[in-house]
């Protein structure tokens, strides 16, 4: 039964399509607080002790935020918002329900979800979400299997996982789970059980990733001194594969690289990075992507902002604040620190022709005029020709180009052959 909350991913495209233009579409607020550091993790986030009061102070300046950029007009045409880390459920739950409910203030939500984990989630977290108009919970699972957790420094057991994702799927609020394919000490029948666990529980959406190994992570280390063998790219394939042949056959489509939904359980906010959407993100190293015409708003309110000397195209933000700054900026968004990375004309279109390329919606006839454009007609035909003769993108019935099986398998030379175009030489 279609509602407000349930599109199917058709909808998900026409969604954004009809989104009414206006500063920014979707805010990002980043919660950086772990229990402990995985050993594969290199997001912005640090082990901190429970109830250490910084959390406290964190999210009521990232409220007072919230409500600055709102009040001055900012999030009139907000559609989703996402509350991620780090892990979200660290912060007490009455914290993250006002969070959730200082931003369903503003604009018209139509999705707002929160990450967190299994360890640090309770009920009281839950109901809160749900009271501060939450619609949707992704858990950060990886795995179900004792071991594997444990190898890859998790905090929880498969059993915390289950209990976790029981609770979720119960509350009433949409239900994601993050899996982790070709780590250490998995099987393909553990991979397997893994995901089949997830289905089982109820969940609606899934996003599973390989492991990668990051420089200056406890697994880098690890590989570097011959302890621990790098996944090799077969075994990543391998696991893509499986995820795939399983979530398929249980009535899942994949609508991204890594991104699995049953029918109208597309993640809207995460199609926003991908469509070009400008967004909002408020905490540590939290991204921001805006027009030239937004970041003049922007300026407005944060006059720190230098000017946009070199008339870039699309301007992204970098909050460079540390989690300590940003607590005692107590929400004046005027003490916060940026770096800026400006694009041109040229190279925000082949951004988006790259990030289309990661979705299953791909490069549509829309997006193909706009390159045309900025990039001029002759450049872009024929690197999309080329991928088509290479069989990594193929051309369906409404005019998109799209992803073949083996362009999804190679991403990298997809969109490295697409940012290219970046480039006039
Ligand atoms: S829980 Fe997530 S963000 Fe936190 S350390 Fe582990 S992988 Fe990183």
């Amino acid at each position: 039964m279609p509602s407000a909350l349930y599109l199917v991913p058709a909808d998900a495209q026409e969604f954004w399509r009809s989104w009414t233009s206006g500063p920014v579409g979707a805010l990002y607020l980043h919660v950086p607080f772990c229990l402990r550091k995985c050993a594969y993790c290199d997001f912005a986030s640090c082990a901190t002790p429970h109830q250490a009061p910084l959390m406290h102070d964190y999210a009521r300046s990232l409220h007072a935020m919230v409500r600055q950029v709102g009040e001055y007009g900012l999030l009139d045409s907000l559609a989703t918002a996402y509350i991620g880390g780090g892990t979200p459920t660290m912060l007490a739950p009455h914290d993250l329900g006002n969070l959730a409910a200082a931003v369903q203030r503003y604009g018209a939500i139509r999705e707002l979800s929160c990450e967190a984990n299994p360890e640090s989630l309770t009920p009281d977290h839950l109901a809160a979400l749900r009271d501060g108009g939450a619609t949707r919970i992704s858990l950060g699972v990886q795995s179900f299997i004792d071991e594997e957790l444990r190898v890859l420094g998790r905090v929880h057991t498969g059993q915390k996982a289950r209990e976790a994702l029981q609770a979720s799927v119960a509350s009433g609020l949409r239900v994601s789970c993050d899996l982790m394919g070709a780590t250490p000490r998995q099987t393909p029948q553990s991979f397997a059980y893994s995901i089949e666990q997830a289905i089982w529980l109820g969940v609606g959406h899934l996003s599973i990733y390989p492991l990668i190994i990051e420089e200056g992570t406890p697994f880098y280390a690890a590989v570097e001194s011959g302890h621990m063998a790098q996944p090799s790219e077969d075994s990543e394939a391998d696991a893509m594969l499986a995820a795939q042949r399983i979530l398929t056959a249980q009535g899942f489509s994949r609508y991204e690289v890594a991104s699995y939904s049953r029918p109208g359980e597309v993640c809207l906010h995460n199609l926003a990075y991908w469509n070009g959407t400008p967004y909002l993100g408020f905490g540590v190293a939290a991204a921001s992507m805006v027009d030239a015409a937004g970041y003049e708003v922007l300026r407005q309110l944060m006059p720190q902002l230098p000017r946009n000397a070199s008339a870039a195209a699309r301007l992204r933000l970098s909050c460079t604040s540390s989690a300590t700054e940003i607590a005692e900026a107590y929400g004046d968004v005027e003490a916060l620190k940026f770096e800026i990375e400006s694009l041109t004309a040229r190279e925000a279109a082949a951004e988006d022709l790259m990030l289309a390329a990661r979705t299953t919606f791909g490069i549509g006839r829309e997006l193909q005029e706009r390159a045309y454009e900025a990039i001029g007609r002759e450049a872009v035909d024929a690197t999309i020709d080329d991928l088509c003769e290479r069989g990594l993108l193929k051309q369906v019935a409404s005019g998109a180009y799209v992803p073949t099986q083996q362009g999804w398998l190679l991403g990298n030379e997809v969109y490295g052959a697409l940012w290219d175009l970046a480039s006039d030489n």
